[in-house]
């Protein structure tokens, strides 16, 4: 089993019952209504970076059905059919959200599928929609619960980043596939409602992060230009900015319908051999 028990020092394999989850040790976690696991501990309750609310998974989810992910999804899943990964290849899907990419990719490669968020409002609507893969409840930022050396492909998607962990987890030669917002990401809503359109250079800095350990194989732009009323608008900025920054930018009330870029690098890496 690779889903390992979180807690610190155990790491035993989890036995994955029907109704919870269990270590030979007897630390068991519970199993929700909808299927997934909650490997959260105490303290990821106070992390950095709490997760999508319920209200944001929601917003993504509305921008997900109108499209907004279709060409992403398409790049990779061309990525993964160039590599080429083989069927019941087992892939980790860390800051899965509510699992859009992940159970598409399963579904279309019969691959046994894990997904990690530390959002329960977001792995739950990932497992009311999607029965395939595993869903479950983890810190990204801390040990990842899977034993070392058992996954062949990790899929980050504008998600948190985590060069250590992911070499822990990968098998020899395993891929690392990672999605970064392009300079041009959303440029027209930044525009409109920061009134810059500010960009960031992602490429070179996560190459940076990662040339290390791995080696980049294969880099792609997946970009898409989408007409979005004021709803959707309004679903956007909810998710990009946590309703933030932007309330007090006077243009978000008055925001018109407009045409947004979203775009995204794609970076394939390959474990470099020991
Ligand atoms: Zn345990």
């Amino acid at each position: 089993m690779t889903v390992v028990c979180p807690v610190h020092r155990c790491g035993r394999g989890l036995h994955w019952g029907k109704r919870s989850c269990i270590c030979p040790a007897g630390h068991t976690f519970d199993i929700a209504r909808s299927g997934y696991v909650n490997l959260l501990l105490p303290q990821d309750k106070r992390a950095n970076n709490p997760g999508d609310t319920k209200a944001m998974v929601g917003s993504r989810r509305r921008l997900l059905d109108a499209g907004l992910g279709e060409r992403l999804l398409e790049g990779l899943a061309a990525a993964l059919a160039k590599i080429p990964i083989p069927r019941g290849a087992r892939v980790l899907d860390v800051g899965c959200g509510d699992g859009f990419y992940l159970a598409a990719l399963v579904n279309r490669f019969g691959l046994e599928g894990y997904g990690v968020d530390i959002s329960t409002a977001a792995v739950d609507a990932a497992a009311q929609r999607y029965p395939g893969p595993r869903w479950i409840a983890a810190n990204g930022d801390r040990r990842l619960p899977f034993a070392d050396q058992t996954l062949d492909c990790i899929l980050s998607i504008t998600a948190r980043k985590n060069p250590e962990e992911f070499k822990r987890l990968l098998k020899p030669g395993g891929r690392l596939l990672l999605a970064v917002p392009a300079d041009d990401d959303l440029a027209e809503l930044r525009q409109a409602v920061l009134g810059q359109a500010t960009a960031k250079d992602r490429v070179r800095l996560t190459t940076e992060a990662f040339e290390e350990n791995f080696v980049l194989e294969s880099h792609e732009t997946a970009r898409l230009a989408v007409y979005l009323d004021q709803p959707a608008l309004l679903d956007l900025l909810l998710v990009t900015y946590r309703g933030a920054r932007f309330s007090a930018a006077a243009g978000a009330a008055a925001l018109k319908p407009l045409t947004v870029t979203s775009a995204a690098e794609l970076l394939c890496f390959k474990l470099k051999s020991a």
